[in-house]
Formats: C-alpha cells, structure tokens, sequence
C-alpha cells in the first residue's frame, strides 16, 4: 500500500465540489485502501477524496475501531446541535470549535457498490458531516467566526512554507511523532 501525499488548505481541489461515483473499479478499491493507510498513518479518523487529490465522491472513516468506506454519502436525517473541538489533516495543527448536528443518519454506497445506512453520535456524527463536506468543498474553517478564522488563518500563514506545492508527505518520521502526539490534543483530526 502506498502513503498518499494529503492537499493543504490552499489547493484548488479542496474546494471543488466532487463528482458521484458510477462504477466500483479495482482502481477504485486500491484507492480506498491507500486512503484507509494514509488516515491510519496520519492519526486521522476520516480522509475524503479531494485531501488526497481526488475528484470521487468518497471518504473512509474510522472511530472505534469501525471502519467506514462511503461511496456517494448523502445526510438523510439530522437532529440536536452540539459543539466540539475539530481538527483537519488538510490544515495541520489549527484545530477550533465547530457547531453541527447532534446525530445524523448518512446513506451510501460500500466498496461494492451496496447501499447502507450509517447512524452517527458524537464523534461519529462530528466526523461524518465533516468528511462529507469535504466532499462538497467546504472546510472546517468555514464555520469559524470571523475572528477566530483571522488568527486560525495568521497562524497557517506561518507553517504553510512547510508544505510546498500545497502537498503535505508524511516521513516516518512524521508518522512517529504523530502516534506520539496524538493523545495531546482533545480535536480528533478528519
Ligand atoms: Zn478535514
């Protein structure tokens, strides 16, 4: 399996809306579990498409242990308001409070093209709305308020130069000091 360099904020495919799925292919299915590595590698619990330069309508997620593959995931219900610290592996280390819904209920297709339907609280529902925005362009930082994206943004300005090409490779190095980390932050990265 291969690490797959993650896009950074900045890079165009972040923000372009994605294109549904039509066939499962063995490319696809190779995708799937690169992506499944990367998040792994990355102490991610979910990666869309698009951080990985893709246009499919795809995210894999994995909370508890529980691995997700969505193929075409759409929201059918939502319910209740909650907020919660979140972090992103498209915008390393600025993490913020985001306000979503409580519990969701997704439909999607899995890595054979069968439909499901996924039910999520808490960290669950946190990650599904945000790997499913991901899929639509938008950020987590589009719900910061306007003075909390200023110093989110001043504070990027400063590590970007970390990232040339908007491209972010994880080293083993990197993987190491990530699985060493991982346990100071409260926001889970997606
Ligand atoms: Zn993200």
């Amino acid at each position: 399996m291969s690490l797959l360099p993650i896009q950074v904020l900045g890079s165009s495919i972040l923000r372009v809306d994605t294109t549904p799925v039509v066939e499962i292919t063995d490319e696809l299915q190779l995708l799937i579990d690169n992506m499944f590595y990367t998040m792994h590698a990355a102490q991610g619990v979910g990666l869309a498409a698009p951080q990985v330069g893709r246009s499919e309508r795809l995210a894999v997620i994995e909370v508890e242990t529980q691995p997700l593959v969505l193929i075409n995931p759409e929201i059918i219900e939502e319910e209740g308001s909650e907020r919660a610290e979140e972090g992103c592996l498209s915008i390393p280390d600025i993490y913020g409070d985001v306000q979503r819904s409580a519990r969701v209920r997704v439909r999607a297709l899995d890595r054979f093209g069968q439909s499901f339907e996924v039910e999520g609280t808490d960290l669950l529902s946190r990650c599904l709305q945000h790997e499913i925005d991901h899929l639509h362009g938008k950020l987590f930082i589009d719900y910061f308020s306007f003075l909390k994206k200023r110093s989110a943004m001043a504070k990027w300005e400063m590590q970007k130069s970390k990232y040339p090409s908007l491209l972010r490779f994880l080293s083993p190095d990197d993987v190491r000091r990530l699985r060493e980390e991982h346990d100071d932050h409260p926001g889970e990265r997606m």
